[in-house]
């Protein structure tokens, strides 16, 4: 295997036909300004011909849809290995997923409740076989000793003394089996009951209580040994094929009963161990929403009451009678990963027990500890997948990759440091470093200043975006990037250019009040947040900075000023609302979840396209309305694709293929809107059209010149108008909708929640970004945004800082004021990041 990567002649989207060599077994870092083809690099170009690769080497049926993969549009990629991405994208949205299941974590768990769990019972809430046992175990002991070796010694020794060598062949397998009066008993034969001591059987109990189904089946055997030391049972010894385990548990007061402790019991996602009541999902619904379908989906499960049987727990009486030092399974699951580590680390397992879960305990461990690194050791086994924000589930998925120890893999990552404190950001960096150590290649898209300077080689795309981009301006170790005039990460970085101080701080027009916030981590919090001006709200992650402003301020003040149908956190109240006339979320997601939508349907603009070409003589002669410029709708559209473009086609293992389709060719309209030309272009042209050479196509077209200026200021001129909504990243997309906030007629009131909007930005995006938030706020709206960069908080006019710690560390909050007054609090850790940069 050759020591680099060469790629030669990559031309994907904006590259600009480029020759690089790309160091093997090292941490790798593309950074750029935004949309100068990162993404087009690293996942279409290099994952995409590395996934290819890994098709080719599998099945034919599989092979059979290699020409239909699109091929990255490159000369040569020589020197690739398999290659895995490390997305932001794919959250699994159904509410059976959680973070236990998706780290494997919550299958050792089941695993280990079922070799050692203790069940009780819940109604009387007996030990069900301590209880059972005992009772036997006190009458045999009741016995004069010379009678318990009588009763005790058939179990090991039949009539024929054959049982030396049946006990040996058993003793491999753990269980000594035999058949008393044509029943199956078994009994453990790693337990030696010759020496028949009250000490002996004492230490029979003790392994009984530790080893879940064992001790059933060891109860039932002394029972039995019990009957036939009354004379009342004969004894056999059968052979293997005959046997069968005894496994049922029972309360001996006849109450509660468990067919068998097996790792089944313990997940609700099967029958086996779900809640009959809600089928495992924690949560019942009104009857007109019950389909099992219905059911499955993420918001109606919001909508939902928690279930009145398992309380949210989503499991079955039974698996939640068992526990480990008196926690049940849904109780681990609830708690947060480092709490957990906790949990097994004074975890206090006598002999037997610890022998059979130390491998058990070892492997959750490791995975506790690799997300704990990774910076999630906030968030709980039973946190459903799709509550978590992209990062987290990006993070997880690295902690994951992490723990199955693979080597010779070629990683790529798209910036992971998003929704990361600066506190946690370097033990991100060492991950990734790890991975490296392990003898991977990790490729990280990042703009994040930190992981830039740890790279082992750094290539700066650019100088600008889209067509203007595409180019290596820059590469090397970092410092040789640094010392390049040409490169603007260089210039960033060295400090050679900055992003400009802030404007003489503003004064706020008044406060929206909080009261007492409690919802998730947080502790009863009272909050002012002041209106007109630009608010940071900081902490680490995990500290509940979107429990505050997500979760409680927008649903509350939607519902007051919008009729929301949303649902904050609980709260006391939320004063001065009067103030404002709107409250509008600009968050990361899609702007829509199919690839019919795209920043021109979505700013409005293709609204005004559509009636442009509708005016058009030859439109009119034929009549064609708006919708017939529609690809949504039956009657312009390419009905082979119904206007996607593309086709999917399903790969059974494999994740589905898009492929462009073959009557359109991808325009998306069929030929006779496409005949409809405007200054010699169909409406399938303008959609290929970037927003910048789409202002001067249409300059003379007043009602599409605003949203076009707007994609310009938010720095999105190069963004083709009909690019999918599903390619655009998170940061693009928040843009598209802050380009359709400065379109739109103020009203000067607004309240504008921003949630990280520096992801995915570049140094020179963020100058950008806050050139734009600024403008809002000088028209008198507020600004209030989630943030972790330091060149974002250093120009806020006020910053809220929650914490100090994430999960139950955290949810209050530590300081308020502005960026100097945070630096100086010393128990801020925003605080202290601050104080390096502002002096
Ligand atoms: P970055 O990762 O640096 O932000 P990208 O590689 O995503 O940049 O984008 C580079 C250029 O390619 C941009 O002009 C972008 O709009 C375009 N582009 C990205 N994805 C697609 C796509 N799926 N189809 C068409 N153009 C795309
Ligand atoms: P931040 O936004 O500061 O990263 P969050 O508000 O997301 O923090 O999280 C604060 C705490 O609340 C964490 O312990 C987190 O695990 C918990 N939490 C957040 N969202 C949910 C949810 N939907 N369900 C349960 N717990 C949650
Ligand atoms: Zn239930
Ligand atoms: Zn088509």
């Amino acid at each position: 295997m050759s020591d680099t990567i060469a790629i030669r002649g990559a031309r994907q989207h904006n590259l600009k036909n480029i020759d690089l060599d790309i160091p093997r077994n090292c941490l790798v870092v593309i950074t750029g300004p935004s949309g100068s083809g990162k993404s087009s690099l690293a996942f279409d170009t290099i994952y995409a011909e590395g996934q290819r690769r890994y098709v080719e080497s599998l099945s034919a049926y599989a092979r059979q849809f290699l020409d239909l993969m699109d091929k990255p549009d490159a000369d040569s990629i020589e020197g690739l290995s398999p290659a895995v991405a490390i997305q932001q994208r794919g959250i699994p949205r159904t509410p059976r997923s959680t973070v236990g299941t998706i780290t494997e974590v919550y299958d050792y768990l089941r695993l280990l409740f079922a070799r050692i769990g203790t069940p009780h019972c819940p109604i009387c809430n007996q030990l069900i076989v301590r209880q059972a046992v005992a009772q036997i175990v006190d009458r045999v002991l009741a016995l004069p000793e010379g009678q318990r070796l009588q009763i005790l010694a058939p179990l090991i020794r039949n009539a024929k003394g054959t049982h030396l060598s049946v006990f040996k062949q058993l003793r491999q397998e753990g269980y000594l089996r035999v058949r008393v009066n044509g029943e199956v008993v078994s009994l453990d034969s790693n337990i030696n009951l010759n020496k028949n001591t009250a000490h002996n059987i004492e230490a029979v109990i003790d392994r009984l209580v530790v080893r879940g189904n064992m001790a059933a089946r060891l109860a039932d055997s002394l029972e039995t040994a019990l009957d036939l030391a009354n004379g009342t049972a004969t004894l056999d010894i059968i052979d293997d094929e005959e046997w069968t385990f005894s496994t049922r548990f029972a309360c001996t007061e006849g109450h509660f009963e468990i067919e068998e402790l097996e790792p089944r019991l313990f997940t609700f996602n099967s029958p086996h161990g779900a809640c009959p009541t809600c089928s495992g999902m924690g949560t019942v619904f009104d009857k007109a929403d019950t389909s099992d379908e219905a059911r499955e989906k993420i918001e109606l499960f919001m909508r939902g009451q928690t279930c009145p049987d398992c309380k949210g727990t989503r499991l079955r009486p039974e698996a939640l009678a068992v526990t480990i030092s008196n926690c049940t399974i849904a109780d681990i699951a609830s708690m947060s990963i480092a709490k957990i580590g906790q949990f097994f680390q004074t975890l206090n397992l006598k002999n037997n027990a610890a022998e059979i879960a130390a491998p058990l305990i070892r492997e959750i461990e490791n995975r506790l500890a690799f997300l704990t690194d990774v910076g999630v050791g906030y968030l709980a086994l039973n946190r459903m997948t799709a509550t978590l924000s992209g990062g987290e589930f990006q993070r997880i998925r690295l902690a994951t990759q992490i723990g199955t120890r693979l080597v010779g893999v070629l990683y790529v990552l798209d910036e992971p440091s998003i929704g990361l404190h600066p506190r946690d950001n370097r033990k991100l960096i060492n991950t990734f470093c790890n991975l490296r150590d392990l003898g991977n290649t990790v490729i990280v898209v990042e703009h994040d200043r930190e992981a830039i300077e740890m790279a082992d080689h750094l290539i700066d795309l650019g100088p600008g975006a889209g067509e203007r981009g595409g180019k290596i301006i820059s590469q090397g170790p970092p410092e040789t990037v640094i010392a390049d005039k040409s490169s603007l990460t260089g210039n960033y970085l060295s400090g050679r250019k900055t992003i400009p101080p802030p404007p003489d701080i503003r004064q706020p027009r008044g406060h929206l009040s909080i009261k007492g916030a409690s919802g998730h981590n947080l502790q009863n919090v009272n909050v002012d947040i002041p209106l007109g001006v630009f608010v940071c709200v900081t902490g680490v992650s995990g500290s509940g900075k979107s429990s505050l402003i997500n979760h409680t301020l927008y649903p509350a003040l939607a519902r007051q000023l919008h009729r929301a149908n949303t649902e904050p956190l609980p709260h006391k109240t939320i004063e001065g609302v009067a103030q404002i006339d709107k409250v509008i979320r600009i968050d990361q997601s899609p702007i829509g979840r199919t690839p019919r939508s795209n920043a021109a349907t979505y700013t409005g603009l293709f609204t005004a396209v559509r009636e442009l070409y509708a005016q058009l003589p030859e439109s009119r002669v034929r009549g064609y309305g708006p919708g017939r410029f529609s690809f949504n709708i039956k009657g312009g559209r390419c009905e082979a694709c119904q206007g996607d473009g593309v086709r999917r086609i399903e790969m059974h293992f494999l994740p589905d293929v898009f492929v462009t389709c073959d009557v359109c060719g991808g325009s998306r309209y069929n030929r006779e809107t496409l005949e409809i030309r405007y200054k010699g272009s169909s409406i399938a042209d303008v959609l290929n059209l970037t927003a910048n050479r789409a202002s001067t196509f249409f300059r003379n077209i007043p009602a599409a010149q605003r949203q076009l200026k707007s994609l310009a200021d938010v720095g999105l001129g190069y963004l083709r108008l009909g690019q999918p909504a599903t390619s655009l990243s998170g940061g693009e997309a928040q843009r598209v909708k802050l380009a359709t906030e400065l379109a739109r007629t103020a009203t000067g009131k607004t309240l504008y929640l921003l949630d990280e909007p520096t992801t995915g930005l570049h140094f020179d995006d963020i100058r950008v970004l806050i050139e734009v938030l600024d403008r809002l706020v000088d028209r008198g709206n507020t600004i209030l945004v989630i943030e972790h960069n330091l060149d974002v908080i250093k120009r806020a006019d006020w910053v809220i800082d929650l914490g100090p710690d994430a999960g139950e560390n955290g949810g209050n909050i530590v300081a308020t004021g502005a960026p100097e007054t945070i630096a100086e609090v010393p128990s801020s850790h925003t605080g202290r990041f601050l104080k390096e940069i502002l002096t």
